[in-house]
């Protein structure tokens, strides 16, 4: 059965560019960065290089503003704590409500050693509260950290970051973003937008999982994550994850080259058919999110009266490969805290399915999925008891 992968929000096929560039670093140049001699030197200025590429695609001034981090869950709990940390006294972080686990659970902590973590909600299509977000810095006490996320992974809204970064450093806040779903969608430009801390992760743009960076600007004091060897500038101590930090920077170079090429437009026109298509086909059905205001890859669709889970196993039987933003609590499907946020009504909270696209997908595929996707929302329909038969 062939595999039709829409679930590039999750993770994405590493690129075989990706592979080759790092092949050498596991059977050639397997030395350490950190070593005397030549075998070690000549990796340490591989290291430099693929760190250049890092900054480079995100408009960084220099390349020591990366630190290289193990993922991006880790970016963001090092750009949260390692910034609360050099505080001399309690201070007040700003988020949003549906940020990913990675920046909610480290505020839960946060709020926990003494700080204030104020939540900024958003409206019915996902855009965030901008009223609230500026009657949240008036208010904060003490010093002061906004951490918003540029693009959110369910829904792909586009948060205003310009004017979210302009907004806090006007009130005198540090900013960081976890850009992780914006990265390699749209342009990441930080000698235009004045955040001073952003998170990426490797595994959403077609490197491999398990390699992630943190932008810090220069002058942003940041305490240490990992205490140890001096690495990336005794901001995170650990021998340097050679072969996996020259794929990533292959990566990046391959988002910009991929961005020239118009494959972001190429993307959102099959994102668009797709759902144009589901739309048309499946009665009861709803776009969760700014449809204006979205990366070019996701869509987010609620199939009234149904369970996505339901939907997602037919689909697999197909081989489709999607998503539902529903986590499994207490033996109970808990609907996504993103949706939930957006107050959309009961009947399509459980409904909800996202479909992320890449670089790679095509236009068979899509025609696969509109092909048989409406037959499985008739036949979850036929046997919902929330139906009238
Ligand atoms: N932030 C966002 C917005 C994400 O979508 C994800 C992964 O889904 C993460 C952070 C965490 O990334 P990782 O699992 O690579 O640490």
């Amino acid at each position: 059965m062939k595999t039709v992968y829409l679930d590039n929000n999750a993770t994405t096929q590493p690129a075989p560019e990706v592979i080759e560039a790092m092949m050498p670093y596991f059977t050639e140049r397997w030395g350490n960065p950190s070593s005397m001699h030549a075998f070690g030197g000549n990796v340490a200025r591989d290291v430099a290089h693929a760190r250049e590429s890092l900054a480079d695609f995100i408009h960084a001034e220099r390349p020591e503003e990366i630190i290289i981090e193990g993922c991006a869950t880790e970016a963001d709990n090092h750009a949260l704590f390692g910034i609360t940390a050099a505080w001399d006294r309690p201070g007040t972080i700003i988020t949003s409500r549906v940020e990913h686990p990675a920046i909610l659970g480290p505020c839960l902590r946060l709020r926990e050693l003494g700080h204030t973590v104020v939540e900024i909600g958003v409206d019915g299509e996902g855009n965030l509260d901008m009223a609230a977000y500026e009657e949240a810095l008036a208010n904060a006490q003490g010093p002061k950290l906004v951490s918003i996320m540029w693009a959110n992974n369910e829904t792909g809204v586009i948060f205003p970051m310009y004017d979210i970064a302009t907004k806090a450093k006007a009130a005198g806040a540090i900013v960081h973003t976890d850009a992780v779903q914006a990265a390699g969608k749209i342009e990441l430009d930080v000698s235009n937008v004045p955040v001073d801390l952003l998170s990426i992760a490797g595994h959403k743009m077609h490197a491999p999982k398990g390699i992630g960076m943190l932008y810090v600007r220069r002058g942003t004091r940041l305490k240490p994550f990992t205490i140890g060897g001096h690495q990336e500038r005794g901001r995170r101590g650990g021998t340097e994850n050679v072969p996996y930090i020259v794929g990533f920077a292959k990566a990046c170079e391959l988002a910009k080259a991929s961005h020239a090429a118009g494959d972001d437009r190429r993307m959102a026109a099959l994102r668009d058919k797709l759902e144009a298509g589901l739309l048309a086909t499946c009665p009861d059905s709803r776009v969760n999110g700014n449809r204006l205001q979205r990366v070019p890859n996701t869509l987010n669709i609620s199939f009234e009266y149904i369970e996505g889970e339901s939907v997602l196993y037919h689909l697999s039987d197909f081989g489709i490969c999607a998503s539902s933003g529903s986590a499994c609590a207490a033996g109970s499907l808990e609907p996504s805290h993103v949706i939930r946020a957006m107050g959309v009504p009961f009947t399509a909270v459980h409904g909800s399915i996202r479909f992320s696209l890449s670089r790679y997908t095509t236009e068979e595929e899509i025609d696969y999925v509109l092909q048989h996707c409406p037959e499985v929302v008739a036949k979850m329909r036929a046997m919902s008891p929330f139906v009238k038969h």
